[in-house]
């Protein structure tokens, strides 16, 4: 087959976002021949010995990269990180129980709406008040709760939790947006969720890391499709799982472990935080629009102190081959999405663009 040759675009989407151009090519391989088994990745079995070396290769990397403790499940599910909403709510909340939820921005805001339809919700922190500008902190989670939920970054306002906090109740993450950006102490959580499309694979694909003691608890009688206990008990192969993008995710995941691991990926994404931020800091134009020590590493968001300089700021970025900068569109500004796969070099190519445009209209 003939390489395709693709134009250089430095892509800042914010999800689906940029892979590793060597995933790519493997993804069209496994297309085209999934490990000399002579079917597509597209065809073949989910029963099959090749594919169950996927998924198994898939579990045991989550499992590797995020050093998970025993006892836990690591199950690929569909319908994104928002299912992931209401499942929380399905598989942890007593029908007469009480959970608490942090308000950090728009994907913690939906996840509450979920688990209001559930049972009660007691909102323990909020930062609705500064249009989500910031990370709530000293807050106290009551002990009579089913549950703590939170969102670790909050992809739409670019802040992050750099500390999680400490909970007398089981904790539930929202880590769609960092999830393998980073090391977590995967064993302060009863379970993390998160959709691939950030960090980790394409769309297609919710990786859920579950401790096992804490599903089956709540008394509630779910479908199986909605039953967590019932995913984890079927090694994540109740039903067909989404083929492609669990081998897609497990390709990244491989990818992350050769590059050196989380470790490694947090170094990376620290040292584009900081050439961008630096930027945004450095130059009079530009101005962030989040609290300094709550900064997302993953997405940087920020604004022009002059908006009606943005057709020109516009026009120099995309020239630049720069793809995806405007910010969410409850937000506006730009937003600079960093993921573990964005080289440093398209952030120095955003940086240069930002001084260029400093020197012209400063
Ligand atoms: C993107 C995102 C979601 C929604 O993910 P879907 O897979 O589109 O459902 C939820 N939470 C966070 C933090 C996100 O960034």
């Amino acid at each position: 087959m003939q390489a395709a040759t693709k134009k250089k675009v430095h892509n800042y989407s914010a999800g689906p976002c940029v892979l590793p151009q060597e995933v790519f090519e493997q993804a069209a391989q496994g297309v085209l021949d999934l490990d000399g088994s002579g079917l597509s990745i597209l065809e073949i079995s989910h029963r099959s010995k090749p594919f169950e070396a996927v998924m198994d290769k898939a579990q045991a990397l989550v499992k590797e990269l995020l050093d998970v403790p025993e006892g836990y499940s690591v199950l690929f599910l569909q319908g994104g990180a928002s299912l992931g909403f209401h499942m929380t709510a399905l598989n942890f909340l007593r029908p007469n129980g009480k959970a608490a939820y942090a308000n950090t921005g728009e994907w913690a805001g939906r996840a509450i709406k979920d688990a209001q339809l559930e049972g009660t919700v007691e909102v323990v922190a909020s930062s609705e008040d500064k249009n989500f500008s910031y990370i709530p902190k000293g807050f106290i989670i009551p002990s009579d709760a089913d549950y703590f939920h939170f969102t670790s970054n909050n992809t739409i306002f670019g802040t992050q939790f750099k500390a999680f906090p400490k909970s007398p109740v089981p904790m539930v993450c929202d880590m769609s947006s960092d999830i393998f950006s980073r090391p977590v102490n995967v064993g302060d959580f009863a379970m993390i969720y998160a959709g691939a499309q950030k960090n980790m694979g394409p769309a297609g694909t919710t990786v859920y890391i579950v401790r096992n003691d804490a599903l089956g608890r709540t008394g509630r009688k779910l479908s199986k499709i909605l039953d967590l206990k019932n995913h984890a008990d079927k090694g994540s192969m109740y039903n067909t799982p989404p083929v492609f993008a669990v081998y897609v995710s497990m390709l990244t995941l491989d990818w992350m472990k050769r590059m050196g691991g989380v470790a490694e990926m947090e170094q990376r994404n620290n040292a584009k935080a900081e050439l961008l931020y630096g930027a945004v800091d450095r130059l009079p134009l530009f101005k962030g629009t989040t609290a300094v020590e709550d900064r997302s590493p993953m997405n940087a968001t920020f604004v022009l102190e002059d908006s009606t300089l943005e057709p020109s700021f516009d026009a120099m970025w995309k020239e630049a081959g720069i793809n995806g900068l405007r910010g969410h569109r409850s937000v506006g500004g730009y937003r600079a999405s960093m993921y573990n796969a964005l080289p440093i070099e398209s952030v120095q190519v955003l940086v240069n663009v930002m001084e260029q445009f400093a020197k012209k209209h400063g």
